[in-house]
């Protein structure tokens, strides 16, 4: 318990004991004395005062507590004893209510904080022994006991660990990592013991991170809190002429007195701190970290939002799907060698290069001479040979680019594939095709966003227009800035001047100097949280766009909980005061009024904690359940790809081969996609309905089944009417009509189940 909280429950007591006894000895007729008890027990309350105003001139700000001095010294003063005890009990009853509000407010992120490990298990060779945090250094070994906290980031090394993560995320259920996976600091073990191998530093681990963001966030003060001390200030010469003023024309001092008491700047102190902390609280909660009110602030009037693309708006999970050597080089021998130069990169694409290359089986040599460039590429020398693996701008910088990448990129239709190239010595070798898909919730997310008042949406990424554009436009932005380097995102930021402010999503060290720049930066995720956190306001600790969104909503609305508290309480206050004046409300009872509106204020910024996301709360998918349904359509995808392929077939094939191509797919289609439909009508959807809640929500989507079956259908009559020489050439028109109708039926209705399926999978 620390000197403050002894010294609110002491003045809460002896006030409360005096206020009583002295009514209990003014009943039993000894006013004297009565008088004597309120004096004395209102006393500690008033040195209290005194000394809360000296601390604050000693920091050179105001005392706004001198309307709490005067009118409790005032009622000393006038004689008006009873009044002065109220009032002390008043102001001790309003320092615990304070307290009381801090703490509550802070609850969720100071939970973070006592999460926090503070020693390790090592193995050292055989014995196990208990280390302080910082003595782990990458490479060790430790055991995570069960019910204890990951105490730094590392690899599991032993049997599947089943972690809480919900301290950092939110998320409820546990997840389970296998040997090899990721383990982060913070998480804690919940079930059997496991052994780890530390990948960081302690001081450097995520968990580290967040105490750093945490403690940032509990020593800022917002501008807002700021501000409301300023017009607090304004307030204590308002309130002191009414009161002059009042006493003057009535020619009562006991008038002034009434006016004091019932002025109080109580909800313009307080209650801005508390919705403010109560919705900073609300996001840790949400697994997004703030760094302080002011940051909070700048989120709620967000108007320009930049998103990084490769990593942020696409899932950072990208898949080698094709090698393009340019002339010499083995396909092959061009992927190990671009592999074993990025290994030492951090970037999304270079660590899918590299798990492209492990997969299929390739020795990686050790890369010497390594220089990389953020945001465009790496040099080095592997195998004595010079290598450079980059976008196409900084490879062509410096290797000579000859007419194949030329027809290379003319060629390149991949819709959104990432194309990065590989030189070697001085030469362009060839070029890797990767996909890197749009995350689930970015449409939802980004659709999220602009309802809760976000104007603009911009696109910036390093990669190329084409690229950027074909992305860009799939998601709706307002602009796409394509080729830029950290410097040019920076600029591009610093370029934007809205009425609100700007806020920009990234994940990757080479979008670091634009977090900076923008009012807000967001770090996303966890490669987000270990790679920028120090140049970002705010960390998404869940891997997921949309919980920007529900922190966006969050902050608007601790934000005009905050405004309304004021307004309310300083109302109903400045009304006391006119009332006071006339001499309509007499000390006492206005004491007790003024209690009345201080509670009020704080009880209303307290709702800032309630503010719930979307589906907060709401009944969700099972993760499995979601899993079950992914891991479906994953399975239908080759006859989704069959049926383009057998459309493209169809115009080059014999006439004659037409029929068993068709029954092929057909097939195909009867026995595997039609059940599949089936079965999400009768089971599925049911399930997904009653989440949703609502009036038959899935109506349309259903719709969508019964076209897939009418297409299908009339496929299969088609196939059995063939005439042995096949289709003539309106008929194998009307065949491809529909060939395409359906593939693009199929893929639309995939992307929108699989979209609906992930939003409702978010966890309540
Ligand atoms: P974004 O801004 O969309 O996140 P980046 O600026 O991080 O994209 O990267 C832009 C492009 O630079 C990538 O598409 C890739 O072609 C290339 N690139 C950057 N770093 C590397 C690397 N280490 N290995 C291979 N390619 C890289
Ligand atoms: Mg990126």
């Amino acid at each position: 318990m620390n000197l403050r909280r002894v010294t609110t429950v002491l003045l809460l007591a002896v006030s409360a004991t005096g206020l009583i006894g002295g009514i209990a000895v003014r009943i039993s007729g000894e006013p004297t004395w009565a008088g004597w008890i309120w004096v004395i027990s209102s006393a500690p309350v008033l040195l209290a005062v005194v000394v809360g105003i000296g601390r604050t001139v000693l920091r050179r700000e105001a005392g706004i507590d001198l309307i709490a001095l005067l009118s409790i010294g005032g009622a000393m003063a006038l004689g008006e004893y009873l009044t002065g005890a109220v009032i002390g009990l008043m102001l001790a009853s309003g320092r615990s209510l304070e307290d009381f509000a801090e703490e509550r407010a802070r609850r969720e992120m100071s939970a973070l904080l006592g999460r926090a490990p503070r020693t390790a298990n090592r193995y050292d060779g055989v014995e196990i022994v208990q280390v302080p945090l910082h003595n782990i250094r990458p490479g060790d070994r430790l055991l995570v006991r069960a019910g204890e906290a990951v105490p730094t980031d590392g690899v599991v090394s032993s049997t599947t660990a089943v972690l809480d993560e919900s301290a950092l995320t939110g998320e409820p259920l546990p997840v389970r990592r296998n040997s090899g996976e990721g383990a982060r600091s913070g998480a804690v073990n919940a079930a059997m013991p496991f052994d780890m191998i530390a990948t960081t530093a302690a001081a450097d681990s995520t968990f580290a991170g967040i105490v750093r963001l945490v403690e940032a966030a509990h020593r800022s003060k917002a501008p807002a809190a700021r501000l409301a001390d300023r017009y607090a200030l304004l307030f204590v010469p308002l309130s002191l002429t009414v009161a002059a003023a009042a006493w003057i024309v009535a020619g009562d001092p006991v008038r002034g007195l009434a006016v004091l008491v019932v002025a109080t700047p109580c909800p313009l102190i307080l209650a801005v701190p508390v919705a403010i902390v109560a919705g900073l609280s609300r996001c840790a909660k949400r697994g997004v970290l703030i760094k302080g009110g002011g940051v909070l602030e700048k989120l709620a009037q967000a108007q320009t939002l930049f998103f990084d693309k490769t990593g942020t708006l696409t899932g950072g999970r990208a898949r080698l799907v094709a090698i393009e050597p340019g002339t010499t080089l083995a396909a092959t021998e061009l992927l190990r060698l671009a592999a074993s130069l990025d290994q030492v990169s951090q970037h999304v694409i270079a660590q899918a290069i590299v798990s492209a290359a492990r997969e299929r089986g390739l020795t990686l040599s050790l890369p010497s001479n390594v220089e990389e460039q953020p945001g465009a590429g790496v040099t080095g020398i592997v195998d004595d040979r010079r290598v450079a693996v980059g976008s196409y701008s900084f490879v062509s910088l410096i290797a000579n680019s000859d007419d194949w990448s030329q027809q290379f990129l003319r060629r390149m239709d991949y819709d959104g594939a990432t194309s990065v190239f590989v030189a070697i010595d001085g030469a362009v070798a060839g070029a890797l095709l990767l996909v890197d898909e749009i995350r689930l919730e970015t449409p939802r997310a980004l659709r999220l966003l602009r309802k809760a008042g976000v104007k603009r949406i911009v696109m910036l990424t390093g990669d190329r227009r084409d690229v950027a554009e074909t992305i860009g436009a799939m998601l709706g932005v307002d602009q796409v800035l394509a080729d830029q380097r950290p410097q040019d995102k920076l600029a591009a930021i610093k370029a934007e001047h809205p009425s609100g402010s700007t806020i920009m999503v990234g994940d990757g060290v080479n979008d670091a100097p634009a977090l900076a720049a923008a009012d807000v930066g967001v770090a996303m995720g966890e490669r987000g949280a270990a790679a920028s956190s120090e140049a970002a306001g705010m960390v998404l600790l869940v891997d997921r766009l949309d919980r920007l969104a529900e922190a966006l909503r969050i902050a608007c609305r601790s934000r005009a909980i905050a405004i309304e508290s004021v307004i309310g309480g300083m109302g109903l206050s400045v009304v006391a005061m006119g009332f006071a004046a006339f001499g309509y409300l007499p000390p006492l009872a206005g004491a007790v009024l003024q209690e009345a509106i201080d509670v009020a204020v704080i009880l209303n910024a307290l709702r800032a904690l309630h503010v719930h996301g979307p589906r907060e709360g709401r009944p969700a998918l099972a993760p499995a359940a979601f899993d079950a349904l992914k891991t479906e359509h994953q399975e239908l995808r080759p006859i989704l790809e069959r049926v383009r392929a057998t459309a493209d077939r169809l115009t080059i094939i014999p006439a004659k081969e037409v029929a068993a191509e068709l029954a092929d797919l057909n097939e195909l289609l009867q026995k595997h996609l039609i059940p599949h439909e089936d079965q999400d009508d009768a089971k599925v959807y049911p399930v997904v309905e009653q989440l949703i809640g609502g009036d038959d929500p899935m109506a349309a989507m259903s719709r969508a089944h019964r076209e897939i079956r009418h297409l299908s259908r009339l496929l299969q009559r088609m196939g059995s009417d063939l005439r042995q020489e096949g289709p003539d050439s309106k008929m194998l028109a009307e065949i491809l009509r529909i060939l395409h109708g359906l593939d693009a039926i199929l893929r639309l209705h995939f992307a929108q189940e699989d979209e609906i399926y992930h939003s409702l999978a978010e966890a309540a």
